[in-house]
Parts: C-alpha cells; structure tokens; sequence
C-alpha cells in the first residue's frame, strides 16, 4: 500500500496499524506527541514504515500456517486443471476459494471415485485459504483416526480436541478409508461433535452417504453423523473420469504416436513415463498442451 502523503490521514492509518499490533499507548500517543515536537510532517513516514512491518507479519504468518497445515505442498491451484471438472463444480470451487463458507462455519464434502482430483482440489482450496491468512490442516482421516485414539487411550482426548480446535478447517482426507471399529468410529463421532456448528470440516471421501454406515457401523450413529455434517455444507460432486486413468491413456496413446512416426519398424516398446520421458528429449514439441499437462501433475 502506498504511504498516505497527508499527516492527519497518516496519523490515522498509524492507529490503526499500532491497534492492530497491540500497541495501545502509541496508538493513542504518536500523533499529539509529533504535532507538540513540530514533526507532524514526518507521520507519512511513519506510516510507511508501520505498513512494511504490517506485510513482514502478514508473510511471516503465511508460511507459519502452511508449515503447520501438513498440506501436500504441491498440490495447488497453480497445478490444477479446473477445465477437466463440470462447470457446476468448476463455480462451487470459485465460491469456496473466496473463504465466505468459513464464516457460517460449513462443512465441505467431496465425493466421488478414486483420481478424480478430490484430495488435490482440496488441498488447493486449502492453499488459497491459507495465503488469506487462515489456518488450515490437512489430514489423511484413518491418520488422525488413529492419533485420537491414542490420545483417548492416554486420556488425553480433550487436549487433543483443543489442539484441532485452533485450525479453523480442518481437512479430513479419504474418509472412507477408514477400516472402523467401534473406538474408531467413536473418536471420530466425537470430533464431528465437537466441531459441529463451530468450526469447518473439509472431508473427502469415496463413499457417498448411502454407504456411510460402513465408517460408523451403527445406523443411528451414522444417521447422527450424516445429519450434524450435512446441516451446514456444500456438496461437491467429482463426477469425472479418473485423471490417472487419463493420464495413463494419454501416455500410451503418445507412445503409439511416437513409434507410428518412425520410418523404420521397431521392436514393441514397454510403455512406461521414464521411457516416454527419454524419447521425448530428441522429439519436436508437437503437442505442447500435453506437456503442459503433464508436467503440471509433477
Ligand atoms: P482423489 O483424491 O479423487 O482420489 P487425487 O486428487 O489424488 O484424486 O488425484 C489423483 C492424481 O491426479 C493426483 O496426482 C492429482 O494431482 C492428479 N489430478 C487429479 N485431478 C487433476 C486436475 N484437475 N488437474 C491436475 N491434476 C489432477
Ligand atoms: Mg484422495
């Protein structure tokens, strides 16, 4: 931001910044202090500096939060392609990245079938929100499972739930993975409890709700379960191909190109990435968009 040129609005903006730092008395005391020593003029001074110290926090707290979040660093939305999901998905995904959902406290559940980009869009929307400064942490489900539970073993539960309880989304990864026993199914029915209604949950999951009672086993706890998460959440749907599978169709399909371009016949080839990579040294880049994709997924 620039630094404002006139004293009275810089005194302004200098309030607010030592305000915002916790520093009330030189809030209230800078601007009569330099107005009695003559040196009014230097507030926009001032100012600028209090604003570089601002944006030095605001970094320093960016990178605190993403080395906290155990968010997958790579998968972000610099390498996702939101072309290959549905323009419905495509606009629910635009609406979370502006963080709105956070203030209602809602839920956000991703469903659909394994490499359809659940976890990565996830992750991405995790990313974006942490660079406007919230704090995010990222989990496989069957990990934290399993942390919970030792934690209740220790009786350490509660303290468990408080540490959780500073992250205002949580991203529980891969739901259905879960292999639940009873204390599984308990410890995760208690955190679903204790964040309804004040804290996001993100969860990603192969198993639509119809399934759900292979997490929680019992029907009403699974009933119980479904209602509190559903209460406040946006649904999305990743009704899309898998882009592994894609992607390894691709390959082959390019593999096939490649050896149908050369004049002379050759032994088949296994196709595989590091293979393909090789041969791509030497060859024209004649499908551009698809490199680009590709080393993209890096
Ligand atoms: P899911 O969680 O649904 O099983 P992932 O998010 O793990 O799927 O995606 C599988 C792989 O495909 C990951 O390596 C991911 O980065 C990649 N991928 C999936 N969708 C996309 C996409 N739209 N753009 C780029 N990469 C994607
Ligand atoms: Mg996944």
């Amino acid at each position: 931001m620039s630094a404002p040129s006139d004293a009275s609005e810089a005194a302004g903006r200098i309030r607010e910044l030592c305000r915002h730092f916790h520093l009330p008395t030189v809030a209230s005391e800078v601007e009569p202090r330099f107005a009695a020593a003559g040196q009014a003029a230097a507030l926009p001074t001032l100012a600028e500096v209090l604003e570089m110290e601002a944006e030095d926090r605001r970094a320093r707290r960016v990178t605190r939060l993403r080395y906290a979040s155990k968010l997958p660093p790579g998968k972000t939305e610099a390498t996702f392609d939101p072309t290959r999901l549905p323009p419905k998905l495509q606009h629910q995904l635009g609406e979370l990245a502006s963080g709105a959902f956070l203030e209602r406290s809602a839920n956000v559940l991703a469903f659909g079938l394994p490499g359809t980009g659940k976890t990565h869009a996830m992750a991405a929307l995790g990313h974006r929100l942490i660079e406007a400064g919230h704090a995010v942490y990222f989990t496989p489900a069957y990990r934290l499972v399993q942390e919970l539970l030792a934690a209740k073993r220790d009786l350490a539960l509660p303290r468990a739930l408080r540490k959780l309880d500073q992250f205002e989304i949580l991203i529980l990864d891969d739901l259905g993975y879960v292999q639940q026993d009873p204390a599984e199914a308990d410890v995760l029915f208690t955190l679903l409890a204790e964040r309804y209604e004040r804290r996001s949950l993100v969860i990603t999951s192969n198993l639509v709700f119809s399934q759900w009672d292979q997490i929680f086993r019992n029907p009403l706890a699974t009933a119980a379960a479904i209602d509190r998460i559903v209460h406040h959440s946006v649904i999305l749907e990743f009704d899309v191909p898998s882009y592994r599978t894609e992607a390894a169709q691709r390959r082959s399909e390019n593999a096939r190109a490649v050896a149908g371009e050369r004049s002379l016949p050759r032994p088949e080839e296994p196709v595989d990435s590091t293979n393909l990579k090789s041969k791509r040294k030497n060859e024209p880049k004649t499908h551009p968009k698809d490199g680009e994709v590709r080393n993209r997924k890096k």
